[in-house]
């Protein structure tokens, strides 16, 4: 018999298997089909080393897997991983090698979803895989869930599962997933790792408006189109006034210290604007947004509809949903009518307690040079759906990183790939913290 092979090497052909899966999650059924592959696959690794997995499809091929890995003391709260299969769409023609290759190269494994998420869910089954071939198990128990539709607002994955099957969950507090554990590099031989305690809420508007129909030919100072156009620029180029959580002060606070430059409270952005493209996500952090994103009026060029619309992109701090209506509503003035079209709540935990304890302490071990600050994510992932069961959620999925690289563009970016070395640094740091949470 040969001798199984080692997680850090397992990892990256995992990894590779699953770029070469098109799971494409295009928000349409009909075009969704690999995640039923993906989902048997993970399933396969899984029964193959005696875990007892159970697919769920929420509606045909939109597949998820979970299974529960009995720890030590089965009587402590469960730790919950999940990770999604589904990938946003690639245009192979903008690509410099095949999105669905799972190509290495330069020391990287290319391809759609190589960090978001299937280099995450690749370390975990690697390391489980090995964890069960020697025999060892977590302290307590993990369940593990690998889901569907993540990229088109969860509702065939892990809103299914929370819904419908909460039962796999039972007993489950923390849980960890996606963005975040990644490092940034900000000062010489210090790296920020970046683990998410925070996300912004999802606060999707439709601004309508109304007016008078008619020819557009004629007066009319009653257009609906020229009343939303108003209302849109004003949101769009409206900056909301910053407001610092707990973690984006913390997360700050550290920054600027590693940076040796004094944080100011009332130009907090001075600090944001020192820690590279990371700022992208960071500086969306300080404050409400509200991007305009879709316009939607008219049927013919001379004809004035009585009714526009637009869509704003809004993201919320945690607690500032109801004063941003408010503000927005002020912005948009008494004519345009509101309406959501989505609505998540925001997320924040605090950056302690042993499991924090844990994810600093394997870190450090693995990267000396590791300094653990939390941040908010200015997206939404899965860990909205879960923590609806009251599970405090974060994003912790290690990865050491090139200090020239542009992590956060590689996210739905052309190109997306992750550093080999990466995953296996992530695999041990993985390892490591699971032992001690
Ligand atoms: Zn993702």
């Amino acid at each position: 018999m040969t001798s199984p092979m080692d997680a850090t090497d397992e990892v990256i052909e995992i990894c590779r298997d699953l770029l070469r899966i098109d799971t494409t999650n295009t928000g349409d059924l009909d075009t969704s089909a690999g995640e039923r592959v993906a989902a048997e696959y993970v399933a396969e690794k899984l029964s193959e080393v005696g875990f007892q997995p159970a697919i769920h499809e929420s509606a045909p091929g939109r597949a998820s897997v979970v299974a529960r890995f009995e720890g030590e003391d089965p009587s402590r709260d469960a730790l919950l991983i999940h990770g999604h299969l589904d990938v946003v769409p690639a245009d192979a023609s903008e690509w410099s090698v095949d999105p669905f290759g799972g190509e290495i190269k330069d020391g990287y494994l290319w391809g759609r979803g190589a960090v978001d998420m299937k280099d995450f869910d690749a370390m975990v089954l690697a390391l489980v895989r090995q964890m069960k071939r020697e025999g060892r198990k977590p302290p307590r128990d993990v369940v593990l869930a690998f889901v569907a539709d993540e990229e088109a607002g969860s509702t065939y994955g892990a809103q299914y599962l929370v819904d419908e099957h909460p039962g796999y969950f039972e007993g489950a507090t923390e849980a960890i997933g996606e963005v975040g554990g990644f490092s940034v590099s900000v000062g010489g031989d210090q790296r920020l790792y970046l683990i998410e305690t925070a996300q912004k809420g999802i606060d999707w508007l439709r601004l309508h408006a109304k007016g008078r129909p008619g020819h557009g030919s004629m007066i009319n100072d009653d257009n609906a189109v020229t009343a939303l156009a108003e209302a849109v620029a004003r949101v769009g180029r409206y900056k909301f006034p910053v407001v610092l959580t707990p973690t984006v002060r913390a997360f700050l606070e550290q920054v600027s210290q590693i940076l040796g430059i004094e944080f100011d409270l009332d130009d907090p952005e001075q600090a944001v604007g020192k820690i590279g493209p990371i700022a992208m996500i960071i500086g969306a952090t300080l404050r409400n947004t509200a991007n305009p994103t879709r316009l939607a009026a008219g049927y013919k060029d001379n004809v004035i509809p009585g009714r526009a619309s637009a869509t704003i992109d809004c993201r919320t701090l945690p607690g500032q949903s109801e004063i941003f209506e408010e503000e927005l509503r002020r912005i948009v003035g008494p004519d345009i009518e509101l309406e959501y079209i989505q609505r998540q709540p925001a997320l924040e935990t605090t950056f302690d307690g042993a499991l924090v304890e844990a994810m600093r302490a394997a870190l450090r071990a693995e990267d000396p040079g590791a300094l653990p600050v939390p941040y908010m994510l200015s997206g939404g992932t899965d860990a909205k759906q879960f923590a609806k069961l009251g599970i405090r959620c974060f994003g912790f999925a290690p990865m050491l990183l090139p200090a020239d690289l542009n992590f956060g563009a590689l996210f739905h970016g052309i190109d997306e790939r992750v550093p080999v070395e990466g995953l296996q640094f992530g695999v041990r740091v993985l390892d490591r913290f699971l032992q001690q949470s």
